[in-house]
């Protein structure tokens, strides 16, 4: 690349995100990627007398190792536990960059998130990169001709929604080819795990099913703050096609239980009041009653998809916002009331 060229990509670049205290030696490393059907996630750490817990990694090495630049802007000691709250690719895919900085780090995960990890993981991986090489094409190409997949024009929002899908995706291509698994080091199944006392007391809680099998939070329960993972991810909930809607619900019940005067999700802002995860808990057994009385009325899944109807919800989520309302049709809508039908529906 020519000098000029270079120097022209540096100044569009956008600065390093920098680490956000929250107090009792927790930072938010919060990402300023608009909503987008590809997520990046927020980086959290906790910074201890000895060492510093993290809070999962990002969707890119490179994001994950501005996460860590972000640790280096606070404290010098090592970093000796990532924390992986659930196994989708915006937590884990970049776990590598942990393992590979600190060779002795402890990786700690619920059970179920090794049993996701181990699973089908490496299949879905391959998979995303499929899509992704096929679809990034795409998306440049109606960035620019500025019209949407159905043929009209973009809004603002919609531009900056579907650059962000071409970044994001270009780093994980790019993470691709020296992409190696990263399993964790140190599994629990109960309900919660109390990590060796280091500062802050962290404690990590399974609070049940929902989001996945094996989401956990990160609770400092003397600090008031909790890092909830995806349980109450902004701008709309994040149901999707590996939930459980009808365990989902109670879970984030136990989450507004823990009293936490900060609720840090890994997408959007931290939480400092009880509204939004009341909002999520109400949508999620609305989810639920509203496809249990489809099932009770004998409506398979697609009549079902036409039948419950969730459209309160998606003004309240989305309001007029077009991509918003499209992530709450990808995210909560339809994986929804799908994963919720089949739980209902006893197998044939
Ligand atoms: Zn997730």
């Amino acid at each position: 690349m020519r000098l000029p060229a270079l120097a022209a990509a540096l100044l569009l670049q956008p600065p390093p995100p920098a680490p956000v205290p929250l107090g009792h030696g927790a930072y938010l490393v919060p990402r300023a990627e608009p909503p987008a059907v590809l997520f990046e996630s927020n980086g959290a750490f906790v910074v201890g007398e000895r060492g510093v817990t993290v809070v999962d990694a990002q969707f890119t090495a490179a994001h994950t190792r501005e996460v860590l630049a972000a640790v280096r802007r606070v404290t010098r000691l090592p970093v000796r536990t990532v924390v992986v709250t659930h196994a989708h690719d915006d937590h884990v895919s970049g776990l590598q960059v942990w393992r590979d900085s600190f060779p002795d780090v402890a990786i700690v995960a619920h059970a179920a998130t090794r049993d996701d990890l181990a699973g089908d993981y490496a299949a879905r991986r391959r998979q995303l990169v499929a899509d992704l090489s096929a679809g990034l094409g795409r998306y440049r190409a109606l960035l620019a001709e500025g019209r949407s997949p159905a043929g009209r024009p973009i809004d603002d929002e919609e531009r900056a929604s579907y650059a962000a899908v071409v970044a994001l995706g270009e780093g994980y291509l790019a993470d691709a080819p020296a992409w190696r698994p990263t399993p964790p080091t140190r599994t629990f199944e109960g309900d919660s795990l109390a990590l060796p006392a280091d500062g802050t007391p962290i404690v990590l809680r399974h609070l049940g099913r929902g989001h996945t099998a094996g989401d956990i939070v990160v609770h400092l329960p003397a600090a008031g703050i909790v890092f909830a993972g995806d349980l109450a991810a902004w701008p709309v909930p994040l149901v999707g096609t590996t939930s459980f809607p009808a365990e989902y619900a109670a879970a984030v019940g136990r989450l507004r239980a823990l009293g936490a005067a900060v609720v840090a999700s890994s997408h959007g802002s931290p939480l400092r009041d009880d509204a939004r995860l009341a909002r999520v808990q109400t949508l999620l057994a609305a989810v639920q009653a509203r496809t249990a009385a489809a099932v009770a009325r004998g409506e398979t899944l697609e009549q079902a998809r036409r039948s419950v109807d969730l459209s309160d919800f998606r003004r309240a989520f989305a309001g007029e916002s077009r991509v918003r309302g499209a992530l709450f049709d990808a995210y909560v809508a339809g994986p929804a009331v799908a994963r919720a039908h089949a739980a209902l529906t006893p197998a044939r």
